[in-house]
């Protein structure tokens, strides 16, 4: 299958966030994309680079002053001397004007610093925004609109390498190493297109609380979920609940318990894929995040390269036009292997 990849990515580089107080190491890094790209090549994919697209592809599925607030937050914190004192090279959310001022202060008006603006919008204190993220980000939505051109314009499949991942974004919300919705550009991109009903289906290991956010009660698109439950404690802990059902009904959530395996998430997939199928899509827009891989300490999941293989047949059974469009995985030395499992089930 065509795979697209957008080499501006490597300019969203940030090393560090802040966990529960604690700063820690990233590991959303360059060379997750690098290593993807690099094992598709090898394996024959045909490589196509990203092309460029206008701002009204953002702007379908996110708030605009959101977007030049994300634009300019970088040089906002270098001239309010943030690289000297605190002496942090990246914006880092500390403080968040929804809580303070829940009657009085609004994002329209902002606030007179970026340290305190960036509240407005950031979900959580992890994903920091260093000089490039607004480039690295941008790219990766170009590589989402690509793939979705090339699905739009006949192909059956295409595959978008993606990073940073997407799916955390919401309409005017950044967090959980996201900034920008891949997934929903593509999905809004294939409505734009022509295509009356498009389904996503997101089988990182985590609930895409942004995408479930930009299409709740829109009855073109559907949202449905395979993840680990928030229930049990994992991110992003207050949504992702098997009852979160919008008025258009095209919303399913199927949260699966923390040490979930191929057996128990291939069930839960079964079931959605089901519900999915019900919608009749004209095309699939699938989350793919391998981070649900046994050997992957960002969820307790316990997912095969054998369970990876398969949905990705599965997927393949519904027979819609798809746009693969990556989100989470991490661990370097066997996220290619994951991803190219879900690839290769689907052309099996
Ligand atoms: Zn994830």
């Amino acid at each position: 299958m065509p795979v697209v990849v957008a080499p501006d990515h490597v300019h969203h580089d940030v090393a560090t966030g802040v966990w529960c107080g604690v700063t820690e190491a990233t590991d959303e890094l360059p060379v997750r994309a690098e290593i993807i790209a690099t094992a598709c090549a090898a394996a024959g994919a045909p490589m196509i680079e990203a092309s460029n697209h206008g701002p009204e592809v953002l702007l379908r599925v996110h708030d605009e002053r959101f977007l030049g607030v994300l634009e300019t937050a970088h040089q906002r914190w270098v001239a309010d001397g943030h690289l000297e004192s605190p002496g942090i090279p990246y914006v880092a959310p500390y403080f968040f004007p929804p809580v303070a001022g829940r009657h009085g202060g609004n994002r329209l008006r902002g606030a007179a610093t970026i340290r305190a603006e960036i509240g407005f919008y950031a979900m959580d204190t992890l994903t920091c925004i260093g000089a490039g993220t607004w480039i690295g980000a941008k790219a990766a939505t170009d590589a989402a609109a690509t793939a979705a051109d090339l699905v739009a314009g006949g192909q059956r499949v295409a595959y978008a390498v993606c990073r940073p991942p997407g799916h955390h974004a919401g309409r005017a919300f950044f967090g959980g190493s996201c900034y920008l919705n891949n997934a929903a550009v593509a999905a809004a991109q294939l409505r734009h297109a022509g295509a009356g009903r498009v389904a996503i289906v997101d089988i990182d290991a985590h609930h895409g609380n942004g995408t479930q956010a930009i299409f709740w009660n829109d009855p073109s698109v559907f949202y449905g979920s395979v993840h680990v439950d928030p229930a049990a404690g994992w991110f992003p802990h207050t949504v992702g609940h098997a009852d979160e059902v919008d008025d258009t009904a095209t919303n399913c959530n199927m949260p699966v318990h923390p040490v979930a395996d191929d057996g128990d998430w291939l069930n839960a997939c079964t079931t959605l894929l089901t519900t999915v199928g019900l919608f009749e899509p004209e095309a699939l827009v699938v989350s793919l995040g391998v981070d649900a891989a046994v050997d992957d300490p960002n969820s307790p999941l316990l997912v095969t390269d054998r369970g990876f293989a398969a949905i990705g047949r599965m997927i393949a059974g519904l027979d819609r036009p798809t746009v693969f469009v990556h989100e989470g995985g991490y661990v370097l030395a066997t996220l290619a292997a994951h991803t190219l499992a879900v690839l290769q089930g689907f052309e099996s």
